[in-house]
């Protein structure tokens, strides 16, 4: 006799971030789980790596403990006591502003003294409260949304480059409801970004948003989930098949050259927008659309880890990192000050800088060579930082399809998960292409995906 449906595994597709914590979840109640991961390893785009006193992230670099929900979730895995907060200096935020680098304000006077913005534009500030919120169903992008509220000086030298180094992304192609769900949020509810800014400082109790990583770096993250979930998760595994059968769904993958079938109580699947769109969905008709899926833009970007001397970087790289507005007109989006953000980046006496290039704003450039790269890191590090002579140790990391952008109509791909789900009960879809970009949205994500088996 077939087993019932109860007694199946459920099969998560994806060992990122986002499948991990769904697969953690699901043990954590009970419920028996299998994941599929087509890499050799766990984590996604979470990669860290360890070479002598050197330790440079391909991917990410920092998580936002935005609420206590992310707090708890770290040391419920048993990874509280490594959790590294970044330097306080970390608060530093420069963006750069006529080739200079100017620490954004971080305070009301701050705020009245920085040369980031002109008289006009801080008076212009005052007048936010009183601006109209737009309708509710309204379809904004990011910059006509900052430009209406805050004025075209904000849009340039604060949202653009936050856009850059968050999505590589262009304000003007980015929906504001999509992409910024909590500042589309902070208008409608509050009719105001100032007052629902306060308010909500007034009103939170929890944690202010600090950042953090761990001594290896963030693929400790992934590397606990899937140590904890064992032999339920099998590296170099790639899906191909997903189909429902009587009762039960049935997920074929490709292993070690051969192919296996397996039947699941239900099926999450945990993957970026490109991957999804190449699965193939047997007896669902209302699946094929997810073909749809490839038209969601997912930009190239390298990662330009390089290490200097100590001595050969002027700056004193007292911050979080630069960003770059458009209007400056440079080659980067930003780079990370990775060793003043954590220790144990780079050996004693030296630093190591993390750039970002492409993106929506210069995906030509993805193309150049490792040495090309190499030589532009240089040139712009060399004007804003005062960097001297050849980096020491570098590495380059290339991301054909780095970050899913949520441009204008991306509710049309929302609308698409949510209809393919509702013809086809235990199917689930989760991700950065559905529920936000950032780790912690991909917790959320995972979180979302266990509980719609916990709960179903
Ligand atoms: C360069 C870069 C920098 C970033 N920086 C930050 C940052 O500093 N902070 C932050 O919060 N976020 C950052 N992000 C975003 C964040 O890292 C990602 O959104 C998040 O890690 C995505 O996790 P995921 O599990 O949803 O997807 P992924 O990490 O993409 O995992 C999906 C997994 O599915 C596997 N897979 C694909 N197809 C199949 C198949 N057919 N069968 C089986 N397995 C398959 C893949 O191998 C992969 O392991 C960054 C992203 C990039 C690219």
């Amino acid at each position: 006799m077939p087993p019932s449906a109860e007694q199946l595994p459920v099969a998560v597709i994806g060992g990122g971030l986002t499948g991990l914590t769904a697969a953690w979840q699901l043990r954590q109640a009970g419920v028996p789980v299998a994941v599929f991961e087509a890499a050799p390893g766990p984590g996604g785009v979470i990669a860290s790596t360890r070479d002598g006193a050197w330790l440079w992230e391909t991917g990410p670099n920092t998580l936002l403990e935005g609420s206590a929900d992310i707090a708890a979730f770290v040391d419920a895995i048993g990874l509280g006591g490594r959790r590294l907060y970044a330097a306080d200096s970390a608060k530093n935020r420069y963006v750069v502003r006529g080739g200079k680098l100017i620490a954004m304000p971080t305070s009301p006077l701050g705020f009245l003294r920085t040369k980031m913005f002109s008289w006009k534009a801080k008076l212009g500030l005052a007048g936010e409260p009183w601006r109209p919120r737009s309708p509710a169903d309204a379809e904004e992008s990011v910059a006509d949304f900052v430009v209406r509220r805050l004025g075209q000086e904000f849009l340039d030298y604060a949202v653009n480059p936050f856009v850059g180094g968050v999505y590589a992304g262009d304000p003007r192609r980015l929906s504001v409801r999509h992409g910024f769900p909590k500042l589309f949020a902070l208008e409608q509810e509050h009719g105001s970004l100032l007052r629902g800014a306060l308010k909500r400082r007034n009103t939170s109790g929890g944690p202010k948003g600090r950042i953090f990583s761990f001594p290896e770096g963030l693929a400790e993250l992934p590397r606990a989930l899937a140590a904890s979930l064992g032999n339920a998760v099998q590296f170099g595994a790639r899906v191909q098949v997903i189909r429902p059968a009587a009762g039960h769904w049935e997920v074929t993958c490709e292993t070690g050259g051969s192919t296996r079938t397996g039947s699941f109580s239900a099926v999450l699947c945990a993957l970026p927008a490109d991957a999804l769109a190449a699965l193939r969905f047997e007896g669902l008709p209302a699946a094929a659309r997810l073909a749809e899926l490839r038209e969601i833009e997912q930009p190239p970007v390298v990662s330009i880890f390089s290490g200097y001397r100590r001595e050969d970087v002027a700056h004193p790289l007292d911050g979080f990192g630069l960003l770059m507005p458009e209007v400056e007109r440079r080659r980067i989006l930003g780079t990370l000050f990775s060793s003043s953000l954590f220790p144990g980046r780079a050996p004693a006496g030296h630093v190591a800088l993390s750039t970002f290039v492409g993106g929506v704003r210069a995906p030509e450039l993805t193309q150049l060579d490792d040495a090309g790269l190499r030589n532009l890191v240089r040139e712009e590090l060399g004007d804003l930082l005062g960097v001297r002579g050849e980096p020491v140790y570098w590495h380059v990391q290339r991301w054909a399809h780095a970050i899913p952008q949520y441009t204008l109509g991306y509710g049309r791909f929302k609308a698409l998960f949510a209809a393919v789900e509702a013809a086809a009960p235990g199917l689930h879809f989760g991700g950065n292409a559905r529920d936000g970009i950032s780790l912690a949205n991909c917790i959320a994500s995972g979180r979302r995906l266990a509980a719609a088996v916990t709960s179903a």
